[in-house]
């Protein structure tokens, strides 16, 4: 069983003290060891990449450019070899691990725009012979920790935009599928990237508090679940770093009396159980409005006896198993309390049989649901998609703009009116229309609002740049040694 190190200016290291196992979840047996940092392992790859930090920065911005361009071209290129590492610890179907690859590769895309990004602005003559002028200059270290689900989409979002700003990184991925963040490392090193600008340190939370207690890191990003995005979002700030932190979800989906249903029953389905459900943007509530509930949930039931499920490396699975032995019966348990809390199971897949040791539940679908059941309430993340049956527009978008998460939503109608008022009613950070999981271009940001994000910038795209950049303002005047004078009064432009 090999042992899956850490990267730290460039090599890969391990002390190995500490260790946890990584799964093939199709298989439900351990396939590797990956070490866990040690507090003291942790600091020396924050030393590290604080010592590369000045040579990057100094680093022309066509040439840092250059290594997000060749970056692009062996992620292109090397996409098959990655997906599949993807899948053998994470599960997930090849083409949807080639999917997220796809996504990520778009955070790249935007990062090799550095050079039109980090403009600043010019101000010439705000008053006789005086300019100003801003400057986008880099955080420092930064420290990027994120979750399973998407091992290699969720680095990119962070890193690709951290390092073309000119910071310098420590990435934390999941200890449950870390292999990705290892070859992704690989990839930017052949990519040209300097020794030391992006280190990987796995482990758990004693990697991630060295992150959050040192003072070489300026600003950390974080995404995961939405009790660890609070707590980290809390610890960094009160060390004085600026931080981003994405939580969970519980994204609904409307569909109104006028929507075409077989194309809203479609998009429930791939929506709901696409990756298994393990998405931060899957539907997992569908809001039938008015009469369309019956013949909806009807529409979706039929659909869900076609779905193929098993070893996400068989071309014929369209959905792989669940990331962890756990982690499915946490998700089965919810299908088994429901009929308790008065909602009724239409479609069971607990109870589905497989014919492996694999990690593995079928899909479920489970109606009459309401707010307060627990079904309703926990973010699942697995195989469920519930119904809630509300009899107009306003009680939709009411359910919806009172719950506790809000990080994407969709609309489905065929009316521009409707259409458009929900747009401006909900309070939700992503919103679809007719789209059912509104993740935006790598040219927008990405995030969520309330319990989904913890701090004030979203994701990738021009709030990065944002985010990892502190702007600077000069103010200059090249005056003639004779004008000089003495004046102790408040200068002032006018
Ligand atoms: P998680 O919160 O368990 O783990 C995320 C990261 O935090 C991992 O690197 C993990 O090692 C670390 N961590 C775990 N426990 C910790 C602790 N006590 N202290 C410090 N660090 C800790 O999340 P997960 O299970 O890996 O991922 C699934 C969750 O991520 C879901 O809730 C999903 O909605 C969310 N997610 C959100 C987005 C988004 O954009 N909002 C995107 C992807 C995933």
């Amino acid at each position: 069983m090999s042992l899956i190190r850490h990267v730290i200016g460039g090599v890969e290291t391990a002390d190995a003290d500490r260790t946890g196992p990584v799964f093939n979840p199709a298989t439900g047996q351990q396939q590797h060891e990956v070490a866990f940092a040690s507090t003291t392992e942790v600091e020396r790859a924050i030393a590290t990449a604080k010592a590369a930090l000045p040579g990057w920065r100094a680093t022309g911005l066509v040439k840092r450019a250059d290594v997000f361009f060749r970056l692009r071209q062996l992620l292109v290129e090397r996409t098959p070899e990655l997906a599949a590492i993807v899948t053998s610890e994470h599960g997930k179907v090849l083409s949807d691990a080639a999917g997220e690859i796809s996504r990520g590769i778009e955070n790249v895309e935007f990062a090799a725009g550095l050079v039109h990004l980090l403009k600043g602005e010019h101000s010439e003559q705000v008053a006789r012979g005086v300019d100003v002028h801003s400057a986008k200059q880099p955080v420092g270290v930064v420290g990027a920790i994120t979750p399973f689900n998407f091992p290699v989409m969720v680095p990119l979002w962070m890193v690709a935009s951290a390092i073309a700003c000119g910071n310098t990184v420590v990435l934390k991925p999941s200890e449950k599928d870390p292999s990705a963040a290892v070859f992704l490392a690989k990839l930017f090193q052949e990519a040209g990237l300097p020794d030391g600008v992006l280190n990987v340190v796995h482990g758990d939370k004693v990697a991630v508090d060295a992150i959050l207690e040192s003072p070489d890191v300026r600003a950390v990003s974080f995404v995961g679940s939405t009790p660890i995005a609070k707590s980290i979002y809390e610890r960094a700030s009160q060390n004085g770093k600026r931080v981003q932190a994405l939580g969970g979800a519980k994204n609904h989906m409307v569909v109104m009396p006028d929507a075409d249903l077989d194309g809203a029953a479609d998009a429930a389905i791939s929506a709901a159980y696409g990756s298994a459900g393990e998405r931060c943007m899957a539907v997992s509530v569908l809001v039938a409005v008015g009469d369309v509930a019956d013949e909806l949930v009807e529409k979706v039931r039929s659909r869900m006896h076609g779905l193929v499920i098993g070893d996400g490396t068989d071309a014929a699975s369209e959905m792989g198993p669940l990331i962890t032995r756990e982690h499915r019966d946490k998700v089965a348990s919810y299908v088994a309390g429901a009929e308790a809390e008065g909602a009724t199971v239409v479609v069971d897949g607990t109870t589905q049989q497989f014919d492996t040791d694999g990690f593995f539940v079928g899909v479920s679908l489970v109606d009459h649901v309401k707010p307060g059941m627990k079904v309703y309430e926990d973010e699942i993340f697995g195989p469920v998609l519930s119904v809630v049956r509300v009899e107009t527009y306003d009680e939709a978008v009411a359910l919806i703009n009172a719950n506790r998460f809000a990080n994407g939503t969709a609309i489905f109608t065929r009316d521009g009116r409707t259409a458009r008022a929900f747009e401006f009613d909900i309070e939700v950070g992503m919103v679809g229309v007719n789209v059912p999981i509104p993740v935006p271009i790598g040219a927008y940001s990405f995030g969520g609002w309330k319990n989904s994000l913890f701090g004030d910038s979203h994701i990738y795209g021009p709030e990065s740049v944002h985010f990892y950049t502190r702007s600077k303002v000069v103010t200059t005047r090249w005056p003639q040694p004779s004008e000089s004078q003495i004046n102790l009064g408040f200068p002032s432009n006018h």
